[in-house]
């Protein structure tokens, strides 16, 4: 069988729980042989990341350590301009070109995924896992609705999009910096290796302002 690859985009500033324990029930549930962590240089929906892409990356490195399939894929950061999802799967494909590709977002990301740049050509190089909280009605934008994939999940393949409820963690990056500007304590909200590298640097502390840099 062809390697299963999965992918987990996101600006990681910083990465918490909230991205990791989907990331793994995703893994196991869709059967993958690997979950790439892809950390965006520049987020095409969203404002510039508070601190710089070799800190992101530091910090998703040391977050997925304990999990052997989790990589970390620092390509976006690589690659100047928009993070375009498109662009980073046509690269993953000359990597990989047998492989599956298995793009996870959360419900969010779902509901305005129609609005993702040549979202077509990305369901032809991949599949889309959504994950969602348990019982709650999936929400599909009408343009998707062709896509949907009923069977099991490690049956998922290019051009269809499966749903999987995960353990619900309601945690934001945005609270985290927020508390973390506020002088609060944000422990258990995200692995302590990741925090003791976000106090040995000092970031997102009151005047993170002035560290931050490409
Ligand atoms: P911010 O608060 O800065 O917007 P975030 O915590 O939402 O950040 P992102 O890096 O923007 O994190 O998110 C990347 C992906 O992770 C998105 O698809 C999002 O749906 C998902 N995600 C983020 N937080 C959670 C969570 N607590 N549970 C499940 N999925 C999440």
């Amino acid at each position: 069988m062809s390697l299963r690859i999965g992918i987990n985009g996101g600006t990681f500033d910083p990465i918490h729980f909230g991205h990791l324990r989907p990331a793994l029930e995703v893994l196991e549930a869709c059967q993958l042989d690997q979950m790439r962590f892809i950390p965006c240089r520049q987020p095409v929906h969203r404002d510039c990341p508070q601190v710089s892409a070799q800190d992101r990356l530091e910090m998703v490195r040391r977050a997925i350590a304990p999990v052997p399939e989790f990589i970390l894929d620092p390509r976006e950061m690589e690659r100047d301009g928009p993070s375009y999802m498109v662009d980073t799967l046509a690269s993953l494909h000359a990597d990989f070109p047998k492989a599956t590709l298995v793009l996870m977002m959360g419900q969010d990301a779902f509901a305005a995924f129609d609005r993702w740049h040549q979202w077509r050509e990305i369901l032809q190089r991949a599949a889309v896992v959504v994950t969602q909280r348990p019982e709650a009605p999936a929400s599909v934008p009408d343009p998707l609705r062709a896509y949907l994939f009923e069977g099991p999940l490690d049956q998922l393949t290019a051009g269809q999009v499966g749903f999987l409820a995960v353990t619900q963690l309601a945690i934001s990056a945005t609270d985290i910096r927020r508390r973390l500007q506020a002088g609060k304590r944000v422990n258990y909200l995200l692995p302590q290796t990741v925090l003791d590298y976000i106090e040995h640097k000092g970031l997102y502390g009151r005047d993170s302002s002035e560290r931050s840099s490409g």
